[in-house]
């Protein structure tokens, strides 16, 4: 799509700015944004022969579209994978690979830390069509292969964990999944391509959110899967055109531009969190600091060896408390006296966010299985911005300072 033809082996920062450039007839720099439903066809015979799939072109934006297709081409360049389709949202795509790769009486493994609402999609809603599912330890694989069965045709992983940054091998599970015949997909939302390429590890499908880091400015809420071009031809594109989850071409060019800057971000924001995850440990108010970057994490050198050296841009602490109504009372007064950062469960923005997990994220658990998820009243989760990171220090230490 691009008029110059991009030399082989270039870099992560380069592909960013300039994989998959759709261009006009006009030549135009930045991307162009084709905000259109569908398109016209010169004739009737190519129209026939475009439905019939004989001739590439596009037709209609369910399903084909020259933004969407750039911002794919681009997402698939930093993943090094084959190719990539874009979705609604983070959710569709987990919707989409779940209605694409499994019928009832098959069987899925997924670990039992991964996003809230990814739980509720395969244990309930794929439940209900006969999908069996297994949820395990993210970070044992004995588990994870304990749990195969002859039917089992996906593994599912999300790495780190939201919001306590449980780290899982993915080559590990890659090998689970491959003897048994299986795929395994990981949910790379908290680290990006930036950090983490789970197809390098021998991932076959990469989920994303595009929602948080790769638009990056919280503005749209999209989704992707990368893989390789055999499964969206075979599996996801057939289930694309029926049922239609598709991304809006405006908001496939608001993470087309996003992915711009991904790398400087995500550098600037691990910096960032890393200097505040090494201060909170050392606060007298704060009980337990969890954050990949640290020593102190149970998996810090599987994340420093599988997530480019960096532990992420999201932080998790408990704050101090005899028990979890003194808990959730001290986390919900370091809360309330931030100035800075924004109290809202978004994360991957520029601007720092902070959230109670056990009241919001996680508040449709029950108490015993918060408790097995080890989400205390305590715990709060920061996920890091741009600001300096001084002012999200004073931000946190006016709550720690005033506490009873
Ligand atoms: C936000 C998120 C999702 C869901 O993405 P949406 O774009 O909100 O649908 C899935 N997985 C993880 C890890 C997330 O953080």
């Amino acid at each position: 799509m691009s008029d110059k033809k991009l030399p082989a082996n270039l870099h992560l920062d380069t592909l960013a700015v300039r994989a998959a450039v759709a261009k006009s007839q006009h030549g135009e720099n930045s991307e162009a944004l084709y905000m259109t439903s569908s398109f016209v066809q010169p004739d009737a015979a190519t129209a026939a022969r475009r439905f019939a799939g004989e001739e590439e072109g596009f037709i209609y934006s369910r399903f084909t579209n020259p933004t969407v297709a750039s911002m794919e081409q681009r997402l698939a360049a930093l993943e090094g994978t084959e190719a990539c389709i874009g979705t609604s949202s983070g959710m569709s795509a987990i919707l989409l690979m779940c209605m694409g790769l499994l019928k009832a009486g098959d069987h899925v493994i997924c670990s039992q830390s991964v996003f809230g609402s990814t739980i509720k999609l395969i244990a309930g809603e794929f439940g209900k069509f006969g999908v069996q599912s297994t949820f395990v330890s993210q970070t044992d694989v004995a588990q994870w292969q304990a749990a195969v069965q002859p039917n089992t045709k996906l593994l599912f992983a999300e790495t780190p964990t939201n919001p306590l940054t449980e780290v899982c091998d993915i080559q590990a599970l890659a090998d689970v999944a491959h003897a048994a015949g299986a795929l395994l997909a990981v949910d790379n939302c908290f680290c990006s391509p930036a950090l983490q390429q789970p197809a390098k590890l021998g991932a076959d499908l990469i989920i994303h959110s595009g929602t948080k880091y790769l638009d990056g400015q919280g503005r749209v809420i999209a989704g992707a899967i990368c893989c390789s071009k055999k499964l969206i031809d075979e599996k996801f594109m057939p289930v694309m055109r029926s049922a239609g989850m598709s991304l809006s071409p405006f908001n496939a060019w608001v993470v087309l531009k996003g992915m711009e800057t991904l790398s400087i971000r995500m550098q600037a924001q691990c910096k960032g969190a890393l200097e505040l995850a090494t201060w909170l440990e050392q606060q007298p108010k704060v009980a337990r600091v969890y954050y990949p970057g640290l020593a102190s994490h149970p998996q810090h050198a599987l994340a420093m060896q599988q997530q480019s050296g960096m532990g992420g841009a999201v932080v998790s602490f408990d704050v101090v408390g005899a028990n979890p109504e003194e808990g959730r009372k001290n986390a919900f007064h370091v809360i309330d006296s931030t100035c800075v950062m924004s109290i809202t469960a978004n994360l991957g923005d520029t601007k720092t966010t902070i959230t109670h997990p056990a009241t919001t994220s996680h508040g449709r658990l029950t108490e015993v299985q918060r408790q097995a998820a080890g989400i205390g009243q305590g715990l709060i989760r920061v996920a890091v911005g741009l600001e300096h990171i001084d002012d999200l220090k004073a931000d946190l230490a006016r709550g720690f300072d005033s506490l009873s």
